[in-house]
């Protein structure tokens, strides 16, 4: 066995019997408390670090849910009510403390207002401009500094920030390879621009394909799988590659019994390596921030860029949502609709 022993209550792939959906009061609006909003959800985002949070993570770099809290993560909803003079009822707003249930009641705190008309839909703000998509940015442009006619390896690349990968890179000249999981998740990279994709799951002989794909060899690795695939990615990096660590979600359900070892890990060195790990979180401050709404935002609206949503309706439905990316049963970014505007 390899990986860390910290204890685990969940110490493998968390299933649905995990998760509780209740019936509760709904929250009123005089309820409310100074600063507070009562919020009507649209709509929340599924997204892989949630698991993190959950009981028995190795990998997390958040605070853990409390059992019996409702999950809290990113979200898209309306304000039926305010307390706060900064937030008026019907203002759209977005945020990383959406509780999942159907209205909840929230100190206003790092909510922002969604600009109204501006022709991007609610559930963009969770998609096209949100935080997967810039997780992209931060990865591919603010650490690994592409130059056009490099080669970029991108994996689970149709996903929520792989697609946005793919396109950011080919908008900069880069060769892009996607690896994907199914044959319309490939037919799908190809037609956002990407010149090669490979189906992980089917190639008999991964390091043949990539080798096949990659004539002059990566010199980024996007990485958000980890495991066997981090594992083929190191035999073909050029000297001085780079490699972005945006996540390795083929581990997070990993016991230290199956967690997957690294054989290649001395072509860290043999190739020159730099290896940058990041959280998105720590670039909303920076200019990247303004840099990446700008350019995605403009590219979308003329586009340029197309964003692939994938959409659950039902607020109930939202635990096997969530469990379905850790089985790439998802296709694209992964979002639950709870209500209509
Ligand atoms: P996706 O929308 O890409 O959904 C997850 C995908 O991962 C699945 O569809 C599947 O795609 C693939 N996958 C799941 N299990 C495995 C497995 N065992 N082996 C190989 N592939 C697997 O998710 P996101 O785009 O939201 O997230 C991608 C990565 O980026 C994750 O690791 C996530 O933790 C990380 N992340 C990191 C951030 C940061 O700040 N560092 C911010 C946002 C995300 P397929 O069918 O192609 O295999």
């Amino acid at each position: 066995a390899c990986g860390s022993t910290t204890p685990s209550l969940i110490n493998s792939a968390p299933t649905i019997a995990d998760f509780q959906v209740e019936t509760v009061d709904a929250p009123t609006k005089e309820s409310l408390k100074d600063n507070q909003i009562l919020v009507r959800n649209l709509y929340l985002s599924c997204d892989p670090f949630l698991r993190g949070r959950m009981a028995g993570s190795r990998n997390s770099y958040v605070a853990s849910f409390e059992p019996g809290n409702p999950i809290e993560g990113f979200g898209v909803g309306i304000v039926e009510a305010s307390a706060n003079p900064d937030f008026s009822e019907g203002d759209i707003v977005t945020g990383n403390r959406f509780l999942w249930e159907t209205r909840f009641v929230i100190n206003s705190l790092g909510f922002v207002k969604v600009p109204s008309g501006s022709g991007i839909s609610a559930a963009s703000y969770l998609g096209v401009l949100g935080m997967p998509s810039f997780a992209a940015y931060v990865g591919l442009i603010s650490i690994s500094n592409p130059k056009a006619g490099e080669t970029v390896l991108v994996s689970a690349a149709s996903g929520a920030v792989g697609q946005m990968v793919v396109q950011l890179a080919k908008a900069r000249g880069l060769h892009v390879i996607g690896l994907a999981g199914s044959d319309d998740k490939v037919d799908f990279v190809k037609s956002i621009g990407a010149d090669a994709v490979i189906n992980y799951k089917t190639t008999i002989d991964l390091d043949a394909a990539i080798k096949q794909a990659a004539p002059n060899g990566i010199d980024i690795y996007f990485e958000n799988v980890g495991g066997e695939l981090f594992d083929i990615a190191l035999k073909n990096m050029n000297t001085f590659g780079r490699i972005a660590g945006c996540g390795m979600i083929s581990q997070y359900n990993a016991t230290p019994e199956t967690a997957y070892c690294i054989k290649n890990i001395m072509e860290i060195v043999i190739r020159r390596i730099t290896i940058s790990g990041f959280v998105v979180s720590d670039y909303y401050t920076k200019p990247d921030y303004k840099n990446f709404i700008q350019e995605v935002s403009a590219k979308f609206k003329e586009g340029a860029i197309t964003y692939k949503l994938d959409e659950v309706v039902g607020l109930e439905k939202a635990p096997q949502a969530l469990l379905d990316l850790f089985e790439g049963n998802n296709f694209g970014k992964r979002v639950v609709k709870v209500s209509d505007i």
